[in-house]
């Protein structure tokens, strides 16, 4: 079941060997993702645990998985984060534990610890089927249907052999599940009218744009799967970083920061 963090890791590992500006942002999500996978795994090798879906029950499992993650940002992150990392490696445990439940009734994404934990948690229990207990999130479409998150980064992709343009799907924040959206409509505040929905592309990043809405001054990337199947919506939307200078200069504000805080 770990297919789907080894094609992240192969892309990231794969576009950080590219010379392109995103280089160390890469290289450090690939170790990030490794992290992750390993977390992941953990939870699948427990014999007679499975998740309960309430963090407050499985919040001392979730937080004993934690170390090697805390010791490969201390090594490859950039020094804030690995500081961070190696003061929480010395913690009291009650603190990681209160952030952790903290971020999961109320997710916020500038937790980056709590965050780069959750994301395997939260995925192995939507692959489990285990409905998540304890988030009361806002709901409605424009939120993942499993478990409440934002939605991370917008995604097309062919559905049907031969259709023409693709489906919309948008890749949650917390669980890393997708789920369907409509095409030309703002993944934050709802607007559908075309007017006030602005889309921006560079030569650079032909299958990646940025997808942004005048009502809401929000913007999402939208990656098209239907151009570049290869792509991993999750880190082509870091390996994109530019667009995000540039659409914060342009004033909008991303729906919500990837991992890296872009
Ligand atoms: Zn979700
Ligand atoms: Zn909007």
């Amino acid at each position: 079941m770990s297919t789907f963090w080894d094609k992240q890791i192969g892309r990231a590992d794969f576009l950080a060997g590219q010379s392109s500006g995103s280089k160390d942002l890469l290289a450090f999500y690939a170790q990030l993702l490794r992290a992750q996978k390993e977390i992941y795994e953990s939870f699948c090798g427990r014999t007679h645990w499975s998740p309960s879906g309430d963090l407050e029950k499985d919040v001392s499992v979730v937080q004993s998985s934690m170390s090697g993650l805390l010791q490969r940002v201390a090594r490859n992150g950039p020094e804030a984060l690995a500081e961070e990392a190696e003061a929480l490696l010395h913690a009291e445990s009650n603190a990681m534990a209160q952030e952790l439940l903290n971020y999961w009734r109320n997710p916020t994404d500038t937790q980056f610890f709590a965050k780069s934990v959750l994301q395997p948690y939260a995925r192995w229990l939507a692959e489990t089927g285990t409905a998540p207990a304890g988030r009361e999130l806002a709901g409605g479409e424009r939120t993942c249907p499993f478990c409440g998150g934002k939605p991370q980064v917008s995604f097309l992709q062919s559905k049907e052999s031969g259709a023409e343009s693709g489906n919309r799907d948008l890749l949650c924040a917390t669980c890393l599940t997708s789920w369907e959206f409509r095409r030309v409509v703002c993944a934050n505040c709802g607007e559908e009218r075309p007017a006030k929905l602005g889309y921006f592309h560079s030569p650079e990043f032909d299958h990646i744009r940025i997808e942004a809405c005048d009502s809401c001054k929000h913007y999402i990337k939208g990656i098209d799967l239907t151009r570049f199947g290869l792509a991993a919506p999750l880190v082509d939307d870091l390996y994109a970083a530019p667009l995000d200078l540039w659409a914060r200069e342009h004033g909008y504000t991303k729906i919500e920061l990837n991992l890296i805080g872009l």
